[in-house]
């Protein structure tokens, strides 16, 4: 995979200096056809991409459900469910406030705004960011089937929980339900497996095609913004995590940073931890030796709530912000943008470049201008990236540590390097 992704990022970058904006070649000295660039980017690899996203995607909804269904039927004792719950989020909310207040305190450190006159050429429109209410009653949904097609995740997992209860509750009839959808289950996994061996291929496409067409001139200005983000994302990923699974569980946090390389390049070149989800439920299992019940609940959970890179681009894009707009924020100000960027990411889907129009609800929580999304729009791609790798890293490092505590991770599976790769 990853020599897929390297592949890639070359191949694309050499079609990018070899073809000029409009397609033309820019040196006579290639005796290629111009229509090349077209046939290649647009052609095979956009189409090629596009097939492997869908064909991870697909199995999110089936997966998520029918894996929660095997989860939650199985629990021995119902209170169980509850605890994990409780423990899930939150576990989810404190590594996301750890990660926007990390945020913050390299904003202010740094000062990536400071003295920047940017002028945003487009306006951005916020959307009505919806009320806290609302979002709890639409997580319970008044059509299953149609929460399904429309892939809302939350609802599903509301769904496939109950429906699990009341199997676990019902004798006979539960059970055989319950050996049905194990052998879903089994079956949908196995199906994970088999796209997950295209996936350099695949990583391939996407990252030729991105690099083909990224346009990297726009970063100017925003190089301190563009690399604060990064390195927060990298501190987080690499201290606060091991820091975490270290204290809570006394697992060793380098295995499982190993083990999450392939789940992380997945999301890098996904951009989604939605899309990424299959692949991250597959190393949960088969690599972290993560039991069946915490994973098939905690990390569903984790790909939709929890966004610790997203939380931490906020938090730097705050603070650049209002630098930029001479804007001082109080100590109250840095407060109100650590709790609403905490719960912008539980809002916050996991697909591509929401993140970005969630800040407009914490910009609004703290009278920030909306349009200055707008500056940074150009080089969000490259940290919607990186970003999501670091949102999926969050969800099995929690999911670990829960599974620990209630004794339903496999240490031997966890410790084994070479643990989950007879099945790739
Ligand atoms: N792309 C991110 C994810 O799927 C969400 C975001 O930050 O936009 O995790």
């Amino acid at each position: 995979i990853f020599i897929g992704m390297v592949a890639g990022i070359i191949i694309g970058a050499l079609l990018q200096f070899i073809f000029d904006d409009s397609g033309d070649l820019r040196f006579s000295i290639f005796s290629v056809e111009v229509s090349t660039y077209g046939i290649l980017v647009e052609g095979i690899f956009s189409t090629l991409g596009q097939i492997f996203i869908s064909s991870l995607k697909m199995l999110v909804v089936p997966l998520v459900f029918v894996s929660l269904i095997c989860g939650t039927s199985s629990l021995s004792e119902p209170s169980k469910l509850g605890r994990l719950g409780a423990k899930s989020i939150g576990l989810y909310i404190l590594t996301t406030a750890i990660a926007v207040t990390l945020a913050i305190m390299g904003g202010l450190l740094v000062s990536p705004g400071e003295g920047l006159n940017l002028q945003s050429e487009t306006t951005y429109v916020a959307k009505e960011a919806p009320s806290l209410s609302q979002v709890i009653v639409d997580m319970f949904p008044s059509n299953p089937i149609n929460s399904m097609a429309e892939g809302n995740m939350l609802q599903i997992i509301v769904f496939a929980v109950l429906l699990g209860v009341a199997m676990a509750m019902t004798g006979d009839a539960g059970k055989r339900l319950a050996a049905f959808f194990e052998d879903v289950n089994t079956v949908i996994m196995r199906l994970v497996t088999i796209i997950m061996n295209l996936a350099p291929y695949g990583v391939f496409v996407l990252m030729a095609k991105l690099f083909a067409t990224i346009g990297l001139e726009t970063i100017g200005g925003l190089l301190w913004y563009f690399f604060l983000v990064l390195a927060v994302l990298v501190i987080h990923a690499l201290v606060t995590y091991p820091v975490l699974l270290k204290v809570f569980s006394g697992m060793n946090p380098l295995i499982l940073l190993q083990k999450m390389r392939d789940a992380a390049l997945f999301a890098f070149s996904t951009s989604s931890s939605s899309a990424t989800l299959p692949v991250t439920m597959e190393t949960a299992r088969n690599k972290l030796g993560i039991g069946k019940s915490v994973s098939s609940f905690t990390l569903p959970l984790g790909a939709t709530i929890n966004m610790d890179g997203t939380a931490i681009m906020q938090g730097v894009a705050t603070v650049f912000i209002a630098q930029v707009y001479g804007v001082d924020l109080s100590l109250g100000d840095y407060v109100m943008v650590v709790l609403t960027a905490t719960l912008a990411s539980v809002g916050t889907a996991g697909v591509p470049g929401v993140g970005l129009i969630m800040l407009a609800m914490v910009l609004q929580q703290v009278n920030l201008p909306v349009e200055g999304i707008a500056l940074i729009i150009g080089v969000d791609r490259l940290l919607d990236m990186t970003r999501t790798a670091v949102n999926i890293t969050g969800d099995c490092t929690v999911a670990t540590i829960i599974a620990k505590s209630e004794g339903d991770l496999d240490e031997a599976v966890f410790n084994d390097p070479d643990a989950g790769h007879q099945q790739e």
